[in-house]
């Protein structure tokens, strides 16, 4: 062994990031929140994650299924519980047929890698999440053409599919934008792709559950649940309240990703306790399709007041209400002395976000009642910096 410390140089990149105030921190939560807390950071949409119904139904999968899948679900980790997940998500997205992964990162992992081989292009927004980025560059290691086109702009990504000169032409892009929580022109996508005979893969992790008629998703909400050479990725993590993934879409296509997509094939499969949580919670939203449009109101309220108090707040399509800070240092700051005051925002900079964009991100549960909602607001508005920008049309945000 000689005394080089291989590692070394990550130590020096950290202090760098620290001494540009990009450091980040893990700070591990204790089981119960602070009496009194207002929670605007996590994605637990539907106040999921804790109902005795979805940690009831993760116990008893684990007592009857087991802790984890053992395996892949092509070895030993495939059970009935998959199946009956699979068929009902499939059955409320109205796709033919959908397929569980163990997150939602790998699902869109597998999903494009599996439909975009070497002869293919992939056209995608340049807001795309970071999953969906990641996929494209395994796709182009793997031979195929990828083009980005600006963020929500159809018409670059109409010309961008009619140009490409590939045979096979697939077009990549979220529903709802996870930073600035916009929608995407689902409906003007799915044009395109069918003028071009391209598919058209979407990322609904921040849809399912949130828009469309009882959060049935953005393909519904567009008019497109079941259209043709269209399919979605989804998460089980945030409108759910559990972990995983899913792909929804034809039956020809779920077939085909059982057999190759990597992040499937040689991945355990998806913890039995996370399938029956997710299970438990996809009743409890087809329960009560009012909790959807809840969410959709108290987002809404925040913005609407957020505005009203002079704040670059976006005005959200569904759960996510970002909010200008002046600067990455301001955007820091604002959202500690949120926390001192009991309410727990998104703090997003950059590399996360572009430069000069610094927010804090908020998003909206449908469990929230008006008074912590009030409590929320008084908060963000009395803890904001002299130098936040002020409502109005700043560049991205409505
Ligand atoms: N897509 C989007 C748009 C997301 O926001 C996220 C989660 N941050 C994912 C995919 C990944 O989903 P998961 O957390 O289940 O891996």
């Amino acid at each position: 062994m000689g005394d080089h410390d291989p590692f070394e140089r990550l130590g020096a990149a950290a202090a760098e990031r620290a001494a540009a105030g990009l450091a980040r921190r893990l700070r591990p939560r204790g089981p119960d929140t602070a009496p009194g807390a207002v929670d605007l950071a996590g994605n637990d949409y539907l106040g999921f994650a804790r109902h005795p119904a979805v940690t009831g139904a993760a116990a008893a999968a684990a007592r009857r299924w087991g802790a984890g899948a053992t395996g892949s679900r092509l070895v030993s980790g495939d059970t009935l519980l998959h199946r009956e997940l699979e068929e009902e998500l499939a059955d409320f997205y109205g796709a033919e047929a959908a397929l569980v992964f163990s997150s939602g990162y790998t699902a869109n992992l597998g999903l494009v890698t599996a439909v975009a081989d070497g002869s293919a292009a992939l056209v995608c927004d340049r807001g795309n999440h970071a999953s969906l980025i990641d996929a494209a560059r395994l796709a182009k290691a793997a031979g195929a053409q990828v083009l980005l086109f600006d963020h929500g702009d159809g018409g670059a990504a109409r010309a961008a599919l009619a140009d490409c000169g590939r045979e096979h032409r697939t077009l990549l892009s979220d529903t709802v934008f996870s930073v600035d929580g916009d929608l995407s022109d689902v409906a003007g996508l799915a044009r395109a792709c069918a003028e071009n005979g391209a598919a058209l893969l979407l990322d609904d992790a921040h849809g399912l559950g949130v828009v469309g008629e009882g959060g049935t998703g953005a393909l519904s909400a567009a008019g497109l649940r079941g259209a043709p050479g269209v399919a979605a990725a989804a998460t089980l993590s945030k409108a759910l309240g559990a972990q995983g993934g899913a792909v929804l879409g034809p039956r020809t296509l779920i077939r085909h990703l059982v057999e190759t997509a990597r992040t499937f094939v040689f991945d355990t499969g998806l913890a039995p306790p996370a399938a029956g949580a997710a299970l438990a919670a996809l009743r409890l939203l087809r329960g009560d399709p009012r909790r959807p449009r809840r969410l959709r109101e108290t987002a809404r309220r925040l913005s609407a007041e957020l505005r009203a108090a002079g704040l670059a707040a976006t005005v959200p399509d569904a759960a996510v209400v970002s909010v200008l800070a002046g600067s990455r240092e301001e955007a820091v700051s604002w959202a500690g002395r949120c926390r001192a005051a009991g309410v727990e925002v998104g703090c997003f900079r950059p590399p996360s976000v572009p430069d000069g964009r610094a927010r804090l991100r908020l998003t909206a549960r449908a469990d929230l009642t008006g008074e912590q909602v009030d409590r929320a607001l008084e908060a963000v508005v009395a803890a904001r910096p002299r130098g936040a920008p002020a409502a109005g049309p700043v560049g991205g945000l409505r």
